[in-house]
């Protein structure tokens, strides 16, 4: 039977049965698998710390003829992302990829660029300091790589140059992106060119730049409508992960680390498998040290 070693990132798990665990995997050869790791709920020893969402393994699988889940022989820890999971924003942010790679890519469909961007996305949001502004480039870098890159330099409709300073343009999901003043329709959304023209400069500059794009909390918070609109005209649905990433990042501050006293954010359930769970049950609090909503290295099996 068909055996395949590669580096493959945790994207989700599920308890299987008594002993079993199915993990989502975005694997650096074959692409976005489903494979089922016999005896991972029943041996601690088995995969000590690699079937944790937000890990980079290098793992062993095989492909049952006869099956439609592959099946996790062996895992090796290759990059815990211990700066994704020990401080609330980071976490967010890195689940946000993880949602859009188990769910907007195509099974078996191999993309070693693909892993080698989230790779790279990954180990430097484990580094930055978390805010809105890093999702949204997160989210606007994955929907290109994905084939969904909003058009925002030039006109959609007509090809010419988006100028700033200008006339206000507008931006239309149902033509590709930027309207430019003379092709916009009455009733379009009105955006201000210098809006568009940063958020083309936020897709091609590296993430720990962003500070330079000159987006401060009104553009912002306009920029998200904006790309809102985009991603449910094109995916046809909303991030799972949106609402914890409102909680945990709240736009009236652009610096993570100052948490304002009213809201704290809560910390997914330590004990389940996938962001969303995690999100959904909005169960845990960060640890009163600040160290996270888990220690992954500690957590029980
Ligand atoms: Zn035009």
């Amino acid at each position: 039977m068909p055996e395949y070693r590669t580096r493959a990132l945790v994207l989700r798990t599920f308890d299987q049965g008594e002993s079993d665990r199915l993990v989502h995997l975005y694997t650096e050869t074959l692409g976005r698998v489903s494979a089922i790791a016999k005896g991972a709920r029943r041996s601690k020893r088995r995969f000590p710390g690699t079937l944790e969402i937000l890990t980079l393994i290098e793992a062993r699988i095989v492909d049952p003829p006869r099956s439609s889940l592959m099946r996790i022989e062996g895992a090796k820890l290759a990059e815990p992302f211990e700066g994704l999971v020990n401080d609330l924003g980071r976490y967010a942010v890195g689940c946000q990829l993880l949602e859009m790679l188990d769910r907007f890519t195509a099974e078996r469909e191999a993309s070693p660029e693909l892993f080698r961007f989230a790779e790279g996305v990954l180990g430097v949001i484990a580094r930055e300091t978390p805010d809105r502004l890093l999702a949204l480039l997160v989210q606007l870098k994955t929907l290109a790589r994905l084939g969904f890159r909003p058009q925002l330099a030039s006109c959609s409709v007509c090809g010419g140059e988006i100028q700033a300073p200008g006339p206000m343009a507008g931006f239309e999901p149902r033509h590709g992106g930027a309207v430019c003043a003379s092709c916009r329709e009455p009733g379009d959304t009105d955006v201000a060119p210098g809006l568009l023209l940063a958020l083309e400069a936020g897709i091609r500059t590296p993430l720990r730049d962003r500070g330079q794009l000159g987006l401060g909390p009104g553009a912002l918070r306009r920029a998200l409508v904006l790309v809102d609109r985009f991603f449910r005209y094109y995916i046809g649905a909303e991030l799972r992960t949106d609402d914890f990433l409102r909680k945990t990042l709240p736009l009236d501050r652009l610096d993570a680390n100052q948490r304002p006293e009213d809201t704290p954010p809560t910390a997914p359930d330590p004990t389940g498998g996938d962001c969303e769970e995690r999100v959904r049950s909005g169960s845990g609090r960060l640890d009163s040290d600040g160290a996270g909503p888990r220690r992954r290295l500690e957590a029980p099996e």
